[in-house]
């Protein structure tokens, strides 16, 4: 089966056919770097590089691109307020560049402790100031902006297609623009592509309309086409930014350069937490870290990366998704069981008489790669794809306990390896015979066990013992029988 996509564009899920196959290119907006990331990034981060794992996996060569803001997004998300990275360089006493590398590296560390591959490019927006100048000059050009005492505008009115993407209609956004009137504006709806800075703004750049910075939007069109093109395959982004973040980067990529700027447009959906919608403002936005490491009143205790990662994908990317103890309790639950069923069939396949496959097995897995892909098809369904992935955990246990044939639990194995560890990202902390790290894991583990023999055979049984208990410590049970120490 090919894959069909949820397009919030045409408001239906299409079989996906990007320009140039077998490349992708796709962009998602990045984070604004002002404070620490929390679940509502996770939730975005995570769905989006599920997606780019399963685009890999069924052979695209995708081209990702995820930017970094760090100016221009102001603290109303539209055009009015402050920079939200100058409001916490001058809370903090820092130069705005400290606070970007600050939170950018806190960012890199949380998405790589949840496995996150990196994104391609990481274009930041300081970085492209010239490109973003250039489009603004362009689409002034081409009479789709003008200049207004040393800013420049979007002309809502020079592009009929505007509102396409979130289904409003012009009229509408000016009545709710309305409120807060901006004199320089020709209508209510345009929006800023640069905005002029007085002397003491730290954060401004020459250009041909005079000193300033530019607006949020442009970054996105400027950036996604100097990497990209003029057409990206995908766009993907938060639902909140739907209207007007990725209205305006339609607006700006298509005026600028006459053709489609996006074919398929990816939006995930929020997250809450115990039910309530979660925000700084609203004090109940717990930081990754938080979750991972430090503890919140929020909380009852920590929960390790893959358990986040493990929740969010067992619900759609569509659906909104509400975080509770009780929700990350069962997610770690559902992920040890995985992770312990990994381990046990990998160590029975050790053990295992070398026989012919069983007909049997071999279509059970069959079978559940196809029921697998069937569901990552299906608009990443990752939801749908995770239950098939406890289906294997409940045969693999059976498989274990009866008289199976090594090669048999060999490919369950690697199967499963290759669908929750290529695919899902899942990676534990400490993976004990899962693969990966574990097999020099398994050989310092064998280290200790042959230490502990010699010990005991030269009676030193308080450091016999004391291997023992420090391995018990860390979830290693020893267990001395006939034909040696297994664990
Ligand atoms: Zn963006």
């Amino acid at each position: 089966m090919s894959l069909n996509v949820y397009n919030s564009l045409s408001r239906q899920r299409e079989p996906f056919v990007p320009l140039n196959p077998p490349h992708v290119n796709m962009y998602v907006c990045g984070p604004t770097v002002y404070g620490h990331s929390h679940l509502g990034h996770a939730k975005s981060y995570v769905s989006f590089d599920a997606i780019v794992r399963w685009l890999r996996a069924s052979g695209y060569q995708v081209n990702y691109v995820q930017n970094i803001t760090d100016v221009g997004h102001l603290t109303d998300n539209a055009d009015d307020g402050e920079d939200k990275v100058i409001v916490e360089a001058r809370r903090r006493g820092l130069h705005p560049m400290a606070v970007v590398d600050t939170f950018l590296k806190s960012y890199l560390d949380d998405m790589d402790a949840m496995n996150l591959l990196r994104a391609d490019i990481m274009p930041r927006a300081t970085g492209h100031i010239p490109e973003q100048i250039a489009q603004i000059a362009t689409l002034i050009e081409r009479g789709h902006a003008y200049e207004a005492n040393g800013s420049v505008y979007f002309d809502v009115s020079s592009f009929a297609a505007y509102g396409k993407l979130s289904g409003r209609s012009v009229d509408d956004m000016e009545a709710g623009a309305r409120v807060a009137v901006n004199a320089e504006k020709r209508h209510a709806a345009d929006f800023a592509l640069w905005k002029q800075a007085g002397a003491e703004h730290i954060m401004q750049w020459a250009s041909p309309w005079g000193p300033g910075f530019p607006g949020w939007h442009v970054e996105c069109s400027a950036m996604s086409q100097k990497y990209l093109g003029e057409t990206l395959d995908i766009h993907g982004g938060g639902l909140e930014n739907q209207f007007p973040h990725h209205e305006c980067e339609i607006a700006q990529g298509e005026c600028a350069t006459g053709k489609p700027f996006c074919r398929y447009w990816l939006h995930n959906n929020m997250c809450t937490l115990n039910g309530q919608k979660m925000g700084k403002s609203l004090g109940n936005a717990i930081s990754l870290k938080q979750v991972f490491t430090e503890g919140s009143e929020h909380l009852e205790r920590t929960f390790e990366p893959v358990v986040v990662r493990h929740f969010i994908l067992t619900s759609h990317y569509r659906q909104p998704l509400d975080f509770s103890d009780a929700a990350l309790k069962a997610a770690e639950s559902g992920s040890y069981k995985l992770r312990d069923a990994l381990r046990d069939v990998g160590r029975a396949a050790g053990e295992a008489p070398a026989k012919a496959r069983s007909d049997k097995i071999r279509s059970a897995l069959d079978d559940i790669e196809q029921r697998f892909a069937d569901a990552m098809n299906e608009d990443f369904n990752t939801a749908a794809a995770i239950a098939v992935v406890f289906d294997w955990v409940k045969q693999a246990r059976g498989w274990v306990a009866e008289d199976t044939a090594r090669d048999d639990l060999v490919a369950a194995e690697s199967l499963m390896q290759r669908l929750t560890g290529d695919v899902l990202g899942f990676r534990w902390a400490a993976p004990l015979g899962d693969g990966g790290d574990s097999g020099k894991q398994d050989q310092l583990i064998q280290m200790l066990v042959e230490m502990r023999a010699e010990a005991r055979s030269s009676k030193n049984f308080a450091l016999g013992d004391q291997i023992r208990d420090r391995l018990a410590a860390i979830g290693v049970d020893l267990r001395d029988g006939d034909g040696g120490t297994t664990w």
